[in-house]
């Protein structure tokens, strides 16, 4: 047995025998980030039960959503309450929903349902397992494309476009799930102006941590002004919530297009639902207009609760793993909820159960991968919002010494 491996046995040993029990498999807010938007659950009171002249406890407001909820989250996304239709509690949902009207009806430049094409989509990689999950449970087969440093491969996905079955592309484009990479502005031109051979391809773009800026915010682009630039006006549908805002799965789900893709929208929509929950909506307008510098007020109160477990993941796999590339490497995200390891050798799965067997619970191995499969086997999401920030750093060192046994037994052959 080298010494190397002995050490990081060793090292290993002494982390298991500390009956840890950290979870960082999920990207999920804190108690503390909670705590700020707890003003929710009194921002409607009895008696207030009007707003933008509507009664919030009847039926009638319409299916897009409230007037108010939707400049509120129009000027989130960058657009006009008209391009804007603000749903329930779950954006994951809403893409669900408009994939699926697409499936069954096509989008506006369709000739016909998708279902009937054998769709496929695009998707990024590393990336999020509920899409890969979403979109193989509707039907679609997944052309996967890599996650650059500056967005997704967007010759890549030309490529593939080129194949009139691929319908669109599907991916995060600020501070992406799980590297938290952020998309350029040149390659959101370009996306944007592509060239595909399907004349309904769609840009659906899960905007889901837009304002989850942890310092400085990176620039965020407006893709559906851009596509309407591109002479492609429905090209794109953007999609984000509240989810990391507020409460998760306790709030809003959103999207923007442009004004012809909310009436087609709309009318669906409306076929199965008089309207949103317009009480959620209310109180939500009314909790983000009021906190102190409004909803980017509240973004700056999360980003000092999360942005030293960021930097903290950091420090820690830095200092215990060194940063020239020998057993892993990693992303530094600027905002965002996760932060993507890469080990040097093809050991994640080997980490992952390490890790487990010592009371840290990371996000399975292969889970940024469609079917679950990383072709590589390298590559681990850290999710560090949860848990404090002290759990962080020793979930951390628990990481790293797994990082190090499992390079070091592949390296003597062991694995
Ligand atoms: N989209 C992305 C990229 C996410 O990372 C998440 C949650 O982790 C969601 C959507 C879920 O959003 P919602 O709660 O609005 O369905």
């Amino acid at each position: 047995m080298t010494t190397a491996l002995a050490a990081a046995q060793a090292a290993h040993q002494e982390l298991a025998a500390l009956g840890l029990k950290l979870n960082l498999q999920r990207g999920q807010p804190s108690g503390a980030d909670f705590d700020l938007s707890d003003g929710l659950l009194s921002a409607v009171a009895p008696g207030a039960t009007t707003q933008d002249g509507l009664d919030l406890r009847n039926y009638p407001g319409g299916v897009a959503g409230l007037p108010s909820a939707r400049a509120l989250f129009g000027r989130y996304l960058g657009l006009d309450a008209a391009n804007v239709v603000v749903w329930n509690n779950s954006s994951l949902e809403l893409q669900g929903l408009v994939l699926g009207f697409a499936l069954l009806h096509g989008v506006r430049s369709s000739q016909r349902g998708w279902v009937h094409e054998r769709p496929r989509m695009v998707v990024t990689t590393p990336g999020y397992d509920r899409h890969f999950e979403l979109l193989t449970t509707l039907g679609f087969e997944l052309v996967t494309v890599a996650m650059q440093a500056d967005g997704p491969d967007v010759d890549a996905i030309a490529a593939a476009a080129s194949d009139p079955a691929v319908k669109g592309v599907l991916f995060v484009p600020t501070y992406s799930n799980p590297g938290g990479e952020t998309i350029s502005p040149a390659k959101a031109a370009q996306l944007a102006s592509l060239d595909a051979a399907a004349p309904d391809f769609t840009i659906f773009a899960d905007d889901a941590y837009r304002a989850h800026h942890l310092g400085e915010p990176a620039a965020t682009v407006e893709f559906v002004g851009l596509c309407a630039a591109a002479g492609h006006p429905d090209r794109a549908f953007v999609f984000g919530s509240t989810s990391k805002v507020t409460y998760a799965s306790g709030g809003l789900g959103f999207v923007g297009s442009s004004v012809d893709n909310i009436a087609w929208l709309t009318r669906y929509l409306a076929a199965q639902s008089i309207g949103p929950n317009k009480v959620e909506q209310a109180r939500h307008v009314r909790f983000l207009e009021g906190y102190p510098g409004g909803l980017d007020g509240l973004m700056r109160a999360h980003a000092a609760l999360i942005a030293p477990k960021f930097a903290v993941v950091d420090e820690v796999l830095g200092a215990e793993l060194g940063t020239d590339g020998a057993y892993a490497t990693w992303t530094t995200p600027r905002g965002g909820y996760f932060s993507s390891l890469f080990t040097t050798e093809p050991v994640a799965a080997r980490v992952v159960e390490l890790a487990n067997a010592a009371g840290v619970s990371l996000t399975p191995a292969g889970a940024t991968y469609p079917g679950g499969k990383d072709p590589e086997n390298r590559n681990i999401r850290l999710a560090p919002t949860r848990p404090p920030v002290v759990e962080v750093r020793t979930a951390m060192r628990v990481a790293a010494a797994c990082v190090r046994l499992a390079t070091e037994e592949y390296r003597a052959g062991l694995a």
